[in-house]
């Protein structure tokens, strides 16, 4: 196995949800991700947990959005008592390329052809 400089990062996702934009741009905003990423068509927020020390990265939900164009900031529509906002959009990083490649690998394998989805917990 080779092993690049600065490659010693251990990625792990969690959980993936397929979302629209709107709803995207409004669980980051909730959880006051920023920026998003961007990449190929998609745009994908992650809420994540770094280990410094075991040089691990936990992503404990990523959220991906079809977004064909890159646009370098998304618009959260607020409502009666929350102001609207504009969240940055980024192109992704080698670290988030990761994440979403890993991400749609989770949510290629949640297709279940089968059942229709599990129960929520
Ligand atoms: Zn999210």
């Amino acid at each position: 196995m080779m092993e690049k400089k600065g490659h010693h990062l251990r990625i792990d996702v969690y959980s993936a949800k397929e979302r629209s934009i709107e709803e995207l741009a409004w669980c980051a905003f909730c959880q006051e991700v920023k920026p998003l990423f961007w990449k190929d068509g998609k745009l994908f927020c992650y809420e994540m947990k770094f280990y410094p020390k075991r040089s691990r990265l936990v992503v404990i939900e990523s959220c991906i959005a079809s977004m064909p164009a890159y646009n370098k900031s998304v618009r959260v529509e607020g409502s009666a008592n929350i102001p609207s906002a504009v969240l940055p959009v980024v192109k992704a990083s080698a670290v988030a390329e990761k994440i979403l490649e890993q991400t749609l690998n989770l949510l290629e394998e949640q297709k279940p052809s089968k059942s229709k989805g599990k129960p929520l917990p």
